[in-house]
């Protein structure tokens, strides 16, 4: 469920980890093959870390190889913004979940189809809620 959102940096900062608060709130990334998500492939929904906003499902989540956890879509068109980053000298497209404005990865023109992009997502950026029913 999506979370009420902090009035300001102070309270994001008490609410995230100081790795969560470095990549969400200041675009930082994580090395690669170092998160929690890259390789998972179980069924469910992918929310952002910050907010708890629905951004991608397992559905559109596939192997890039990476790194990084990699989706060819988000959940619908409107979860995420895009936005030019030349940040680093290169030209690039940078995506944030539209709720809360908080910082996931880039997006890629390299992806597999249907759509040929991928979405390049930070795993400290996202949480898993496993779409299995529980017993
Ligand atoms: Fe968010």
């Amino acid at each position: 469920m999506a979370r009420r959102l902090p009035r300001d940096e102070d309270e994001w900062k008490k609410r995230l980890t100081p790795a969560q608060y470095a990549i969400l709130r200041e675009k930082g990334t994580e090395p690669a093959f170092t998160g929690r998500y890259y390789r998972s492939k179980e069924d469910g929904a992918y929310l952002c870390a910050a907010c708890g906003a629905k951004l991608f499902s397992s559905k559109a989540k596939y192997n890039s190889r990476s790194g990084w956890p990699s989706f060819w879509a988000p959940v619908f068109e409107a979860a995420v913004s895009r936005k030019e980053d030349i940040s680093t000298g290169t030209r690039r497209v940078e995506v944030a979940c539209r709720r809360c404005g908080s910082h996931l990865g880039h997006v890629f023109e390299d992806g597999p189809a249907p759509s040929g992009l991928r979405y390049c997502i930070n795993s400290a950026s996202l949480e898993f809620k496993s779409g299995k029913k529980k017993d």
